[in-house]
């Protein structure tokens, strides 16, 4: 039975309920009235229902497709204005007991070189990171209660805090951990997470148990549960995922949005943020063996789609996908990429030998931070490197209120200025500077509210001054 409320995975992700969905949609899909009733919806910035997207996912009408389009990069501009949050991944360890069909990091894999940080080696990396200008960083480690227990992990974020080199320091970070309990939860919200973020990789339990045969992440029901015990736990800022090419890819929206849904109605909170990974290939793995891989015009859909479903999220993209790629759904709605990403063990402060691969997949966009920073704010959007959400107590609800209201532009887009003041004084190089330093000036005019655009001038004199705020 689909319950959205109910804790139990089949029931808020439920099978049947996604089939009649499917078949709505396809009833639907040329119901030309219907569909342009939803984007009228739409565009009140309320939000569509699992049900409602999946007709606008199963539509083909081009001209209808483009308002989609249109209606992404309006809403985009309300919740979170010409904005892009940028980030870094940090793979702090690939020891993993799973048995995931499409990662290198399975178990049976004994050609990978399997390597896990000293607390030295992580200070050399956020090192690394720092002297890129990063401050947001997303952790990632394999599943390994022996090699990668709970006291590995909340160690290894201590000493990411800790580490002030420079005018560096990483602010905020992430965590993309296994699911794990509501004790360790806990942990790692008392240790000052941002959000943690678990991709469910598909919806379909069946292809789930298929694609997971062996180890603790096999169990569909612990693993789809899992943001229920991290809100349980007190972190309020999850992120969901779904890895597509797995599975059909309009199953995986309808399931998508039903556990935002889920989130919404159980804890009053959705979402945090929602990342669009799709499979890439790596060491052992090759991503044509999956036979739902989806194009690049589908995928634009798709985003175009979740930021007009889920409006107040935030939508990340990572380097798996190439510039080409980015630039189109940074227009429909992505607002937080990273830049400059190893996805090996230890890649930031030295590449590896050809003979000792850890990287867990392939990545496409290979630009060095200042070049993505750089070319985002020559497409007119402003890089930001701002964290103070979660430490202004900006977080969960407090944070999607004041987003739905769209009131967070009065705080982050003065923010975004100050910390890419910040980067381009202390990292960027000359052409890069010269380009952000005229964004910042024009965009400092355009800030409506003068109290507001008199402390965002103060903080910018500041910074020129080398003061450093450590608030943003
Ligand atoms: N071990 C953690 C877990 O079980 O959720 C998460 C960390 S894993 C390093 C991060 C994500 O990378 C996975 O959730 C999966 O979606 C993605 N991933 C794994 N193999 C991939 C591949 N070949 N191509 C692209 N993404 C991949």
């Amino acid at each position: 039975m689909y319950d959205p409320k109910s804790l139990k995975a089949e029931e808020f992700i439920n099978h049947e309920e996604i089939l009649e969905t499917l078949a709505y949609a396809d009833e639907n899909k040329d119901n030309i009235e219907l569909i342009d009733s939803l984007l009228e919806k739409a565009k009140k910035l309320k939000g569509l229902t699992h049900r409602e997207a999946s007709v606008l996912l199963a539509c083909e009408n081009e001209e209808k497709i483009n308002e989609m389009y249109d209606l992404a990069e309006q809403i985009k501009k309300d919740f979170y204005g010409n904005r892009i949050v940028m980030f870094a991944p940090l793979y702090l360890s690939n020891y993993c007991v799973n048995g995931c069909v499409y990662c290198p990091y399975h178990l049976k894999n004994k050609h990978i070189a399997r390597k896990k940080l000293t607390q030295e080696e992580i200070k050399r990396e956020v090192i690394a990171l720092q002297d890129m200008g990063h401050k947001r960083l997303a952790i990632e480690l394999g599943e390994d209660p022996v090699n990668n227990p709970i006291e590995y992990v909340l160690e290894c974020i201590n000493t990411i805090y800790s580490i002030k080199h420079k005018n560096g320091a990483i602010r905020r970070v992430n965590v993309n951990i296994a699911a794990t309990t509501v004790e360790n939860y806990r942990k790692l919200k008392e240790a000052g997470i941002g959000t943690y973020i678990l991709f469910q990789e598909t919806y379909n339990k069946e292809s789930y148990e298929q694609l997971h045969p062996t180890g603790p992440k096999h169990n569909y029901a612990y693993h789809t549960e899992a943001m229920d015990r991290a809100m349980e736990g007190g972190i309020d800022d999850v992120g969901l995922g779904v890895l597509f090419g797995l599975e059909l890819y309009r199953y995986e929206l309808a399931g998508l949005l039903m556990h935002a849904e889920h989130l919404e109605a159980v804890h009053g909170v959705g979402p945090h943020t929602i990342s669009v990974p799709r499979i890439k290939r790596a060491d052992d793995i090759d991503p044509d063996v999956f036979d739902n891989g989806i194009s690049d015009d589908i995928f634009a859909k798709i985003c175009a789609i979740i930021r007009i479903a889920v409006p107040y999220t935030g939508m990340i993209i990572s380097t798996r996908e190439s510039k080409a790629v980015r630039e189109k759904v940074i227009r429909l709605g992505v607002s937080q990429i990273s830049g400059a990403s190893r996805t090996s063990v230890g890649g930031y402060y030295e590449e590896e030998p050809e003979d000792e691969n850890s990287e867990q997949f392939d990545v496409s966009d290979k630009r060095t931070l200042d070049e993505v920073v750089r070319w985002l704010m020559e497409l007119g959007y402003i890089p930001s490197f701002c964290t103070a959400c979660y430490r202004e107590g900006r977080t969960g609800d407090r944070f999607m209120s004041l987003c739905k209201s769209g009131q967070i532009q009065n705080c982050c887009h003065p923010n975004a200025l100050m910390t890419l003041k910040e980067y381009l004084m202390d990292y960027a190089s000359e052409e890069t500077k010269a380009i952000g330093e005229a964004l910042i000036k024009a965009e400092v005019e355009k800030i409506p509210k003068e109290k507001v655009k008199e402390i965002c001038k103060d903080h910018l004199e500041k910074i020129e001054q080398g003061i450093r705020d450590f608030r943003f």
